[in-house]
Protein backbone atom coordinates (compact mmCIF):
# COMPACT_ATOMS: atom_id res chain seq x y z
CA UNK A 1 0.00 0.00 0.00
CA UNK A 2 1.35 3.53 -1.23
CA UNK A 3 1.48 6.43 1.32
CA UNK A 4 1.64 9.10 -0.71
CA UNK A 5 3.12 12.09 0.90
CA UNK A 6 3.13 16.06 -0.17
CA UNK A 7 5.72 17.72 0.90
CA UNK A 8 5.74 21.30 0.62
CA UNK A 9 7.38 24.81 2.21
CA UNK A 10 5.86 27.85 3.04
CA UNK A 11 6.58 30.89 1.24
CA UNK A 12 7.89 34.07 3.37
CA UNK A 13 4.86 34.89 4.48
CA UNK A 14 3.30 31.72 5.50
CA UNK A 15 1.17 30.58 2.87
CA UNK A 16 1.60 27.81 0.21
CA UNK A 17 2.43 29.10 -3.49
CA UNK A 18 0.47 28.08 -6.34
CA UNK A 19 3.31 25.31 -7.17
CA UNK A 20 2.71 23.69 -4.10
CA UNK A 21 -1.25 23.55 -4.88
CA UNK A 22 0.13 22.10 -8.13
CA UNK A 23 2.13 19.61 -6.69
CA UNK A 24 -1.29 18.36 -4.36
CA UNK A 25 -3.21 17.76 -7.06
CA UNK A 26 -0.63 15.77 -8.48
CA UNK A 27 -0.63 13.79 -4.94
CA UNK A 28 -4.53 13.80 -4.61
CA UNK A 29 -4.17 12.51 -8.80
CA UNK A 30 -2.11 9.18 -6.90
CA UNK A 31 -4.20 8.91 -4.30
CA UNK A 32 -7.29 8.55 -5.90
CA UNK A 33 -6.16 6.41 -8.59
CA UNK A 34 -3.69 3.73 -6.36
CA UNK A 35 -5.82 1.45 -4.80
CA UNK A 36 -5.98 1.23 -1.27
CA UNK A 37 -3.44 4.41 -0.67
CA UNK A 38 -3.35 7.18 1.38
CA UNK A 39 -2.52 10.94 1.19
CA UNK A 40 -0.92 12.66 3.97
CA UNK A 41 1.34 16.19 4.22
CA UNK A 42 3.96 17.50 5.24
CA UNK A 43 5.04 21.01 5.47
CA UNK A 44 8.63 23.21 6.62
CA UNK A 45 8.55 26.70 7.37
CA UNK A 46 8.56 28.90 10.09
CA UNK A 47 5.12 28.26 11.23
CA UNK A 48 3.26 25.79 8.73
CA UNK A 49 -0.50 26.00 10.68
CA UNK A 50 -1.69 28.71 8.22
CA UNK A 51 -0.42 26.35 5.03
CA UNK A 52 -2.03 23.53 6.85
CA UNK A 53 -5.49 24.85 7.14
CA UNK A 54 -5.85 26.80 3.38
CA UNK A 55 -5.95 23.19 2.67
CA UNK A 56 -7.72 21.51 5.84
CA UNK A 57 -10.50 20.30 3.22
CA UNK A 58 -8.22 18.21 0.80
CA UNK A 59 -8.67 14.34 2.01
CA UNK A 60 -5.10 14.29 3.79
CA UNK A 61 -5.24 12.36 6.49
CA UNK A 62 -2.16 12.91 8.72
CA UNK A 63 -0.45 16.37 8.61
CA UNK A 64 3.66 16.63 9.63
CA UNK A 65 5.22 20.18 10.03
CA UNK A 66 8.95 20.84 10.90
CA UNK A 67 8.97 23.95 11.95
CA UNK A 68 10.48 27.04 13.73
CA UNK A 69 12.97 30.08 12.78
CA UNK A 70 15.70 27.71 11.41
CA UNK A 71 13.49 26.64 8.46
CA UNK A 72 12.26 30.19 6.97
CA UNK A 73 14.83 30.36 5.04
CA UNK A 74 15.92 28.02 2.06
CA UNK A 75 19.40 26.50 2.99
CA UNK A 76 20.37 22.64 2.06
CA UNK A 77 21.08 21.13 5.47
CA UNK A 78 18.29 22.47 7.83
CA UNK A 79 16.27 21.83 4.52
CA UNK A 80 16.95 17.76 4.09
CA UNK A 81 17.06 17.92 7.51
CA UNK A 82 13.24 18.35 8.28
CA UNK A 83 12.39 16.90 5.12
CA UNK A 84 14.13 13.66 6.01
CA UNK A 85 12.44 13.64 8.85
CA UNK A 86 8.85 14.15 7.67
CA UNK A 87 9.17 11.19 4.77
CA UNK A 88 10.49 9.05 8.03
CA UNK A 89 7.73 10.33 9.91
CA UNK A 90 4.74 10.05 7.55
CA UNK A 91 6.78 6.19 6.17
CA UNK A 92 5.94 7.89 2.79
CA UNK A 93 6.81 5.63 -0.04
CA UNK A 94 5.62 8.09 -2.70
CA UNK A 95 7.21 11.99 -2.08
CA UNK A 96 5.33 14.48 -4.40
CA UNK A 97 6.59 17.99 -3.83
CA UNK A 98 6.49 20.97 -6.25
CA UNK A 99 10.08 21.87 -8.30
CA UNK A 100 11.18 25.05 -6.94
CA UNK A 101 14.60 25.88 -6.96
CA UNK A 102 14.63 25.23 -2.92
CA UNK A 103 13.17 21.41 -3.28
CA UNK A 104 15.15 20.94 -6.86
CA UNK A 105 18.62 21.35 -4.65
CA UNK A 106 17.75 19.10 -1.92
CA UNK A 107 14.93 16.63 -2.40
CA UNK A 108 17.67 14.52 -4.86
CA UNK A 109 20.44 14.75 -1.47
CA UNK A 110 16.98 13.35 0.63
CA UNK A 111 16.13 10.82 -1.44
CA UNK A 112 19.89 9.57 -1.52
CA UNK A 113 20.06 9.48 2.33
CA UNK A 114 16.90 7.07 2.59
CA UNK A 115 18.00 4.92 -0.17
CA UNK A 116 15.10 6.17 -2.65
CA UNK A 117 14.82 7.42 -6.12
CA UNK A 118 14.24 10.80 -7.66
CA UNK A 119 12.51 12.24 -11.02
CA UNK A 120 13.16 15.71 -11.87
CA UNK A 121 10.59 17.61 -14.27
CA UNK A 122 7.52 15.36 -13.73
CA UNK A 123 4.85 16.99 -16.09
CA UNK A 124 1.96 14.35 -14.87
CA UNK A 125 1.25 11.41 -12.59
CA UNK A 126 -0.75 8.65 -13.26
CA UNK A 127 -1.89 5.34 -12.65
CA UNK A 128 -0.36 1.68 -15.02
CA UNK A 129 -1.62 -1.38 -14.44
CA UNK A 130 -2.23 -0.86 -10.94
CA UNK A 131 0.94 1.22 -10.08
CA UNK A 132 2.11 4.91 -10.12
CA UNK A 133 3.72 6.21 -12.95
CA UNK A 134 4.67 9.76 -14.20
CA UNK A 135 5.17 11.54 -17.75
CA UNK A 136 8.64 13.19 -17.98
CA UNK A 137 10.25 15.19 -21.54
CA UNK A 138 13.42 14.16 -23.29
CA UNK A 139 15.69 16.14 -25.44
CA UNK A 140 14.57 19.35 -25.23
CA UNK A 141 10.79 18.51 -25.06
CA UNK A 142 10.75 16.36 -28.16
CA UNK A 143 10.47 13.33 -26.85
CA UNK A 144 7.71 11.88 -24.22
CA UNK A 145 8.04 8.88 -21.59
CA UNK A 146 5.99 7.28 -18.81
CA UNK A 147 8.08 5.78 -16.17
CA UNK A 148 7.16 3.92 -13.25
CA UNK A 149 9.65 2.59 -10.82
CA UNK A 150 9.55 -0.20 -8.31
CA UNK A 151 12.17 1.37 -5.90
CA UNK A 152 11.03 2.97 -2.89
CA UNK A 153 10.38 5.98 -1.53
CA UNK A 154 10.31 7.40 -4.89
CA UNK A 155 10.67 11.53 -5.22
CA UNK A 156 8.44 12.65 -8.03
CA UNK A 157 9.84 16.72 -8.43
CA UNK A 158 6.21 18.44 -10.40
CA UNK A 159 7.11 21.27 -12.81
CA UNK A 160 5.85 24.10 -11.66
CA UNK A 161 2.66 25.00 -14.43
CA UNK A 162 2.58 21.57 -15.70
CA UNK A 163 -1.04 20.86 -13.22
CA UNK A 164 -3.69 22.57 -12.36
CA UNK A 165 -3.90 24.15 -9.11
CA UNK A 166 -5.42 22.03 -6.18
CA UNK A 167 -8.46 24.40 -5.13
CA UNK A 168 -9.58 22.23 -1.75
CA UNK A 169 -11.36 24.50 0.22
CA UNK A 170 -10.06 25.58 4.10
CA UNK A 171 -10.54 24.38 7.26
CA UNK A 172 -8.98 23.59 10.35
CA UNK A 173 -5.69 20.89 9.85
CA UNK A 174 -4.18 18.93 12.68
CA UNK A 175 -0.46 18.80 12.24
CA UNK A 176 1.40 16.90 14.25
CA UNK A 177 5.11 18.66 14.63
CA UNK A 178 8.25 16.39 14.06
CA UNK A 179 11.38 17.25 16.18
CA UNK A 180 14.86 17.52 14.37
CA UNK A 181 17.71 18.13 16.40
CA UNK A 182 20.02 20.70 14.41
CA UNK A 183 24.15 20.46 14.61
CA UNK A 184 25.31 23.99 14.34
CA UNK A 185 27.28 22.89 11.34
CA UNK A 186 23.64 23.10 9.72
CA UNK A 187 22.76 26.83 10.74
CA UNK A 188 26.59 28.08 8.95
CA UNK A 189 25.35 29.12 6.27
CA UNK A 190 22.94 32.25 6.02
CA UNK A 191 20.83 34.18 3.38
CA UNK A 192 21.91 37.66 3.95
CA UNK A 193 18.94 38.97 1.74
CA UNK A 194 17.79 38.93 -1.60
CA UNK A 195 19.04 41.16 -5.17
CA UNK A 196 16.46 41.10 -7.26
CA UNK A 197 15.54 43.31 -10.42
CA UNK A 198 13.65 45.87 -10.10
CA UNK A 199 9.78 45.08 -10.63
CA UNK A 200 9.70 47.00 -14.57
CA UNK A 201 12.95 45.55 -15.53
CA UNK A 202 12.14 42.13 -14.52
CA UNK A 203 10.67 41.14 -17.95
CA UNK A 204 10.78 36.86 -17.00
CA UNK A 205 6.81 36.20 -15.60
CA UNK A 206 6.50 32.50 -15.45
CA UNK A 207 2.87 33.01 -14.27
CA UNK A 208 1.76 35.70 -17.68
CA UNK A 209 -0.89 34.93 -19.15
CA UNK A 210 1.10 35.90 -22.62
CA UNK A 211 4.47 34.81 -23.77
CA UNK A 212 5.67 37.45 -26.32
CA UNK A 213 8.97 36.90 -28.50
CA UNK A 214 10.89 38.97 -29.93
CA UNK A 215 13.37 37.81 -32.91
CA UNK A 216 16.67 39.72 -34.39
CA UNK A 217 14.02 41.26 -37.27
CA UNK A 218 13.68 44.06 -34.67
CA UNK A 219 17.16 44.70 -35.11
CA UNK A 220 17.68 44.34 -38.48
CA UNK A 221 17.80 47.10 -41.94
CA UNK A 222 14.51 47.71 -42.59
CA UNK A 223 12.10 48.42 -45.89
CA UNK A 224 13.93 52.07 -45.54
CA UNK A 225 17.49 50.63 -45.84
CA UNK A 226 18.21 51.49 -42.14
CA UNK A 227 18.01 49.95 -38.86
CA UNK A 228 15.09 50.89 -35.75
CA UNK A 229 16.15 49.87 -32.92
CA UNK A 230 15.63 52.83 -30.44
CA UNK A 231 11.81 52.51 -31.92
CA UNK A 232 11.64 48.68 -31.57
CA UNK A 233 13.11 49.27 -27.85
CA UNK A 234 10.06 51.60 -27.12
CA UNK A 235 7.36 49.49 -29.08
CA UNK A 236 8.12 46.19 -27.24
CA UNK A 237 8.68 48.22 -23.65
CA UNK A 238 5.08 49.58 -24.37
CA UNK A 239 3.48 46.46 -25.00
CA UNK A 240 5.15 44.80 -22.24
CA UNK A 241 3.80 47.48 -20.02
CA UNK A 242 0.50 47.31 -20.99
CA UNK A 243 0.18 43.73 -21.03
CA UNK A 244 2.79 42.49 -17.80
CA UNK A 245 3.86 39.70 -20.82
CA UNK A 246 6.68 37.82 -20.15
CA UNK A 247 9.41 38.54 -22.95
CA UNK A 248 11.02 35.89 -24.60
CA UNK A 249 14.15 35.85 -27.78
CA UNK A 250 15.60 34.37 -30.19
CA UNK A 251 19.07 33.14 -29.63
CA UNK A 252 20.18 35.01 -32.61
CA UNK A 253 18.65 38.13 -31.04
CA UNK A 254 20.41 37.51 -27.65
CA UNK A 255 23.68 36.69 -29.84
CA UNK A 256 23.68 39.69 -31.30
CA UNK A 257 24.95 41.65 -28.54
CA UNK A 258 28.04 39.30 -28.21
CA UNK A 259 28.61 40.33 -31.76
CA UNK A 260 29.33 44.20 -31.06
CA UNK A 261 25.64 44.86 -32.92
CA UNK A 262 23.19 46.98 -31.84
CA UNK A 263 20.94 45.23 -29.72
CA UNK A 264 17.79 45.53 -26.94
CA UNK A 265 19.38 46.13 -23.62
CA UNK A 266 16.97 44.24 -21.69
CA UNK A 267 17.22 41.22 -22.84
CA UNK A 268 20.05 38.64 -21.85
CA UNK A 269 20.21 34.92 -22.30
CA UNK A 270 18.01 33.93 -20.17
CA UNK A 271 15.34 35.07 -22.49
CA UNK A 272 16.36 32.80 -24.73
CA UNK A 273 13.24 30.32 -26.08
CA UNK A 274 14.14 27.07 -27.43
CA UNK A 275 16.19 24.17 -27.62
CA UNK A 276 19.30 25.74 -25.92
CA UNK A 277 16.85 28.19 -24.28
CA UNK A 278 13.89 27.66 -22.04
CA UNK A 279 10.67 25.92 -22.60
CA UNK A 280 8.02 27.86 -20.73
CA UNK A 281 4.34 27.80 -20.07
CA UNK A 282 1.87 30.26 -21.06
CA UNK A 283 -1.51 29.76 -22.54
CA UNK A 284 -0.71 31.90 -25.21
CA UNK A 285 2.45 33.29 -27.42
CA UNK A 286 3.05 35.96 -29.67
CA UNK A 287 5.94 35.65 -31.67
CA UNK A 288 7.40 38.91 -33.71
CA UNK A 289 10.38 39.44 -36.32
CA UNK A 290 11.06 35.85 -35.63
CA UNK A 291 11.75 33.32 -38.10
CA UNK A 292 10.36 30.52 -36.26
CA UNK A 293 13.30 27.99 -36.64
CA UNK A 294 12.48 24.20 -34.98
CA UNK A 295 15.75 25.15 -32.51
CA UNK A 296 13.85 28.11 -31.39
CA UNK A 297 10.15 26.53 -31.28
CA UNK A 298 10.71 23.35 -29.70
CA UNK A 299 11.06 26.10 -26.94
CA UNK A 300 7.33 26.62 -27.41
CA UNK A 301 6.21 22.88 -26.63
CA UNK A 302 4.02 24.08 -24.07
CA UNK A 303 2.62 26.83 -25.64
CA UNK A 304 -0.92 26.41 -26.01
CA UNK A 305 -2.54 29.09 -28.79
CA UNK A 306 0.22 29.87 -31.13
CA UNK A 307 0.68 33.55 -33.47
CA UNK A 308 3.59 34.91 -35.03
CA UNK A 309 4.06 38.15 -37.05
CA UNK A 310 6.80 37.83 -39.50
CA UNK A 311 7.08 39.33 -43.10
CA UNK A 312 8.47 36.29 -44.73
CA UNK A 313 5.50 34.16 -45.72
CA UNK A 314 7.50 31.09 -45.87
CA UNK A 315 8.67 31.17 -42.78
CA UNK A 316 8.98 28.29 -39.94
CA UNK A 317 5.61 29.96 -38.44
CA UNK A 318 4.03 29.86 -41.77
CA UNK A 319 5.23 25.77 -41.61
CA UNK A 320 2.50 24.38 -38.84
CA UNK A 321 4.55 25.94 -36.29
CA UNK A 322 1.68 28.51 -35.46
CA UNK A 323 -2.17 28.78 -35.24
CA UNK A 324 -2.17 32.11 -36.78
CA UNK A 325 0.95 33.57 -38.80
CA UNK A 326 0.47 37.96 -39.79
CA UNK A 327 2.47 38.49 -42.88
CA UNK A 328 3.08 41.91 -41.60
CA UNK A 329 5.16 44.85 -40.58
CA UNK A 330 6.02 43.85 -36.90
CA UNK A 331 6.76 47.50 -36.00
CA UNK A 332 3.38 48.42 -37.83
CA UNK A 333 1.23 46.18 -35.98
CA UNK A 334 2.71 46.56 -32.36
CA UNK A 335 2.24 50.28 -32.62
CA UNK A 336 -1.69 49.95 -33.60
CA UNK A 337 -1.68 47.11 -30.72
CA UNK A 338 -0.13 49.45 -28.57
CA UNK A 339 -2.43 52.42 -29.35
CA UNK A 340 -5.38 50.14 -29.13
CA UNK A 341 -3.97 49.22 -25.32
CA UNK A 342 -3.71 53.10 -24.10
CA UNK A 343 -7.35 53.36 -25.61
CA UNK A 344 -8.66 50.32 -24.24
C1 LIG B 1 22.22 23.52 -31.85
C2 LIG B 1 21.39 24.76 -32.04
C3 LIG B 1 20.64 25.23 -30.98
C4 LIG B 1 19.86 26.37 -31.14
N1 LIG B 1 19.12 26.81 -30.08
C5 LIG B 1 18.29 27.86 -30.27
C6 LIG B 1 17.46 28.32 -29.21
O1 LIG B 1 17.46 27.78 -28.09
N2 LIG B 1 16.65 29.37 -29.44
C7 LIG B 1 16.64 30.03 -30.67
O2 LIG B 1 15.88 30.98 -30.81
N3 LIG B 1 17.43 29.63 -31.64
C8 LIG B 1 18.26 28.58 -31.48
N4 LIG B 1 19.09 28.22 -32.52
C9 LIG B 1 19.17 29.12 -33.69
C10 LIG B 1 18.00 28.99 -34.65
O3 LIG B 1 18.26 27.92 -35.54
C11 LIG B 1 17.81 30.29 -35.45
O4 LIG B 1 19.03 30.65 -36.04
C12 LIG B 1 17.32 31.46 -34.64
O5 LIG B 1 16.20 31.11 -33.84
C13 LIG B 1 16.89 32.58 -35.61
O6 LIG B 1 16.50 33.72 -34.87
P1 LIG B 1 15.47 34.77 -35.49
O7 LIG B 1 14.32 34.05 -36.08
O8 LIG B 1 15.22 35.83 -34.46
O9 LIG B 1 16.36 35.52 -36.61
P2 LIG B 1 16.33 35.43 -38.19
O10 LIG B 1 16.45 34.03 -38.67
O11 LIG B 1 17.35 36.42 -38.64
O12 LIG B 1 14.88 35.91 -38.58
C14 LIG B 1 14.44 37.24 -38.45
C15 LIG B 1 13.03 37.28 -38.96
O13 LIG B 1 12.51 38.60 -38.76
C16 LIG B 1 11.66 38.90 -39.85
N5 LIG B 1 11.52 40.36 -39.90
C17 LIG B 1 12.44 41.31 -40.15
N6 LIG B 1 11.90 42.54 -40.06
C18 LIG B 1 10.60 42.37 -39.76
C19 LIG B 1 9.50 43.23 -39.53
N7 LIG B 1 9.63 44.56 -39.63
N8 LIG B 1 8.31 42.71 -39.23
C20 LIG B 1 8.14 41.35 -39.14
N9 LIG B 1 9.13 40.48 -39.33
C21 LIG B 1 10.35 40.98 -39.64
C22 LIG B 1 12.37 38.29 -41.05
O14 LIG B 1 11.45 38.09 -42.11
C23 LIG B 1 12.86 36.97 -40.45
O15 LIG B 1 11.89 35.97 -40.61
C24 LIG B 1 19.85 27.07 -32.38
C25 LIG B 1 20.62 26.58 -33.44
C26 LIG B 1 21.38 25.45 -33.28
C27 LIG B 1 22.20 24.96 -34.45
Amino acid sequence: METVLLIAHTEADGVLARSAREALHAARMLNKTLAGSNLVVGLVGENVQAAADSIAACPATRYFGVTGAEFTQARYATDATAAEAICRAAQATIIVAPATSRWNRVLPGVAQRLGGRVDTHVTDVAEVGGQPAINRWYYRQRMEATISRTQRPWFMLIDPGSQPACECGAGTASVEMVTVSLPEACKRTTVVGVREPKADAQTIRPDAQLLFVTGAGWTKKQADGHTHVPEAEKIILEFLKHTRASLGSSKSLVDLGGEGQAVLPFLSHLNQIGQTGSTPRHPKGLSTCCHGEEPHTVGWRFIAERRAISLDPNCGWARGKADVLYVADAFKVMAKVNELLTKG
